[in-house]
């Protein structure tokens, strides 16, 4: 399959070459890399995607959640240039940030106050910084395989965590270990930071009873509860943590909810987020592009006109059922593969048994996540190669019905693989 790609990809293969002179890598997203060369993709609209040798995809991947509005919606269009037309940087107070921060604080019920940065990544330092300067204390919980962005990832993959944080890495799902840890060293913890659903290690949801004692520790200690949803606010109509009924002291957003344009957003409690009032507080939080225009318009009109709370229910909805036959076609075939999420984002696993933490699925043989990934391309399918599936509005039922049959044949051909 490889063969195939690399012969049914020579603009790609060109254009890798010759960019990787000046980016190392040729691109500044490891993410997007993949061997022996990623494709280098020529346009988008819906949910399709051509590459520079013309072939077109279904795409299952949607800008990893960001891209929930597919890559030509006329209402985010429209939104960016009536904003473009009053100008790009204003360089002050404007409208349109504060008709945004309205909508987030009325949609996310633990959010009374709210902040804009440019990146998930930035959201989440803030709020770090925020807890530790609201509790006087030191010490960051997070969980092994958590990721909150460039400098903030606890996965096996070494990313550059050089913030001067002092880190607790816990094991996901494990209340045992967070309230040994309390008990332990509480009166030093200034905040758990937690993702309700690991995302980029591999779609594994928090269990209810984990998340609630997360809630229940930090609260008896003292500590600040920071719920990143970045990736998870667009799994239900008022995000993740509110479908859990967990309320915690701050959250973070990114990804979507600046309408597909660079995006950033962290609040919570007004007492915390008083922190950053330049009236009576002790922080400052700058950043030239935190109010553009530009991301405050397309966020507005895509939360309004297209990602209402009904609309994200309801594609959540299509993204569980698409799982559980999915999940039931694999159970019939009696192969170890098997997808996990919530709603509309999933991992494929090629392992049996019940996933809680990365480590549970880290055994697996890389070359079937390869066999898969390439198997899926050749079908004309885009998934990212570590197996993570995302489904956005303009995806239609034709595209869900075509993955479902790329994995049936997948299990034709190579179900014997799956032991
Ligand atoms: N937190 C989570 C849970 C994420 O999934 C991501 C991005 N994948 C981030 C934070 C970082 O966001 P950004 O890429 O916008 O910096």
């Amino acid at each position: 399959l490889q063969e195939r790609f690399v012969a049914a990809n020579p603009a790609s293969r060109e254009r890798f070459e010759a960019h990787a002179r000046f980016m190392p890598g040729a691109n500044s997203r490891s993410v997007l890399f993949y061997p022996p060369f990623p494709l280098t993709m020529a346009r988008g609209e819906g949910a399709f995607l051509w590459d520079l040798d013309g072939h077109r995809y279904d795409d299952f991947i949607a800008e990893y959640t960001a891209g929930v509005y597919g890559h030509s919606a006329p209402e985010i269009r429209e939104a960016v240039l009536d904003a473009m037309e009053g100008g790009i940087n204003l360089t002050g107070h404007n409208l349109r940030e504060g008709r945004l921060a309205q909508l987030i604080c009325e949609r996310f019920p633990q959010i009374e106050r709210v902040r804009f940065t440019n990146s998930g990544t930035e959201a989440n330092l803030m709020a770090i910084t925020a807890a530790l300067r609201f509790t006087g204390r030191s010490r960051i919980v997070v969980f092994s395989g958590g990721y909150h962005g460039g400098v903030l990832g606890f996965g096996a993959q070494p990313v550059p965590t050089t913030v001067p944080f002092d880190f607790l890495v816990l094991p996901y799902n494990d209340e045992a270990s967070v309230r040994e840890a309390f008990a332990r060293e509480g009166q030093d913890i200034a905040a758990v930071l937690v993702e309700p659903m690991l995302g980029a290690s591999g779609c594994i949801p928090g269990r209810p009873g984990f998340l609630q004692a997360l809630r229940t520790l930090t609260t008896e200690a003292g500590a600040l509860l920071i719920i990143d949803e970045v990736m998870t606010s667009r799994l239900a109509g008022h995000g993740l943590a509110a479908q859990h009924g967990i309320t915690p002291d701050l959250c973070t957003l990114g990804k979507y909810i600046g309408g597909g344009m660079p995006f950033g957003a962290f609040g919570g409690r007004a007492d915390v987020m008083a922190l950053f009032d330049p009236r009576s507080g002790p922080l400052a939080h700058s950043g030239t592009f935190n109010n553009n225009v530009v991301t405050m318009a397309a966020g507005h009109a895509g939360l309004t006109r297209l990602f209402t709370p009904a609309a994200a229910d309801a594609l959540a909805a299509r993204g569980s059922g698409m799982r559980e036959r999915l999940n039931a076609r694999c159970a019939e075939a009696g192969v170890a593969l098997q997808f996990t999420g919530v709603g509309s984002v999933m991992n494929a696993h090629f392992v049996g048994g019940e996933i809680l933490r990365p480590e549970d699925h880290a055994a697996v043989d890389a070359r079937l996540r390869q066999l898969f990934f390439f198997h899926l391309l050749a079908r004309g399918i885009y998934a990212s190669p570590r197996g993570f599936i995302v489904l956005s509005l303009p995806l239609g039922d034709d595209a869900i019905a075509r993955f479902e049959e790329a994995v049936a044949d997948f299990l034709a051909r190579y179900g014997h693989l799956l032991a």
